[in-house]
């Protein structure tokens, strides 16, 4: 069962590029055609947020990559979902398990992150995933579902979210979940939003997949029953590949 709305394409720039490449990689998703009706949000690392908002032109919207868990102040280094809406950007992505796993972040703070981004009004893409060892020992879906459940304890209203399904053996690394393994979890995880939050939320909620997506692979996971769009890292940073990937919707 797909999620209502649009295919939703995510690009993750993460901590990659410079004032000239990111110049050159938004000029070419400029150039690019997108033949499909999507929603695409693109989320360069925050020294960059203000040139790619002032030239990435339409169809591609902007996130931020992380957030604060609430208001600015004392916290060095961080950034508020409050700066975030102050420059006009929408969307914030919370959860990323590079953020989980090298920065500390908690199944509670990633929704105390995502409960205050969304009282701001922004929309949140929410990732989740297992690494491989939880996937070799069966508990894939309790370890996303514990991640969504902690979410489901602070965020009531979940029409401002997005999940993305991420497996961390797959970030990265080339090896993407194959669509039987993909489609298998979204439907997990979709089954669990209607018995744990509301199945109103579950038939809804869009869950993109992430993990290794390029131009190659991303037909067939997006014809995945499950599968309501991309969340991309690497290919994302090739203007002609995430282009190729957003009209696989
Ligand atoms: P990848 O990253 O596409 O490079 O595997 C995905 C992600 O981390 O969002």
């Amino acid at each position: 069962m797909k999620g209502e709305g649009k295919f939703i394409v995510g690009g993750n720039w993460k901590c990659n590029g410079t004032t000239e490449s990111i110049a050159q990689l938004i000029s070419d998703l400029n150039a690019g055609t997108i033949t499909k009706d999507l929603e695409v949000v693109c989320a360069p690392p925050f020294v960059y947020l203000a040139q790619t908002q002032a030239s990435l032109g339409p169809p591609f919207e902007i996130a931020a990559q992380n957030v604060w868990t609430g208001a600015g102040g004392a916290y060095t280094g961080e950034i508020s979902a409050d700066m975030i809406k102050d420059l006009g950007i929408n969307w914030t992505i919370t959860g990323h398990s590079e953020r989980r796993a090298l920065c500390g972040e908690s199944n509670e703070i990633v929704a105390e992150k995502t409960a205050y981004a969304l009282s701001l009004g922004l929309k949140v893409i929410v990732c989740i995933g297992e690494s491989l060892e939880e996937r070799q020992n069966g508990s894939t879906l309790a370890v996303c579902c514990a991640q969504l459940k902690a979410v489901a304890e602070v965020v009531s209203d979940w029409s401002n979210i997005v999940i993305a399904y991420e497996p961390i053996w797959a970030i990265g690394t080339g090896v993407v979940a194959t669509p039987e393994q993909a489609q298998e979890t979204h439907a997990g995880i979709r089954k669990w939003l209607a018995a744990a939050v509301s199945p109103e939320v579950a038939s809804k909620m869009r869950i993109q997949y992430g993990g290794s997506v390029n131009a190659g692979n991303c037909d067939v996971l997006a014809q995945q029953d499950d599968i309501d769009g991309f969340l991309v890292g690497g290919a994302s940073l090739q203007g002609d590949s995430f282009i190729t990937i957003c009209n696989s919707a």
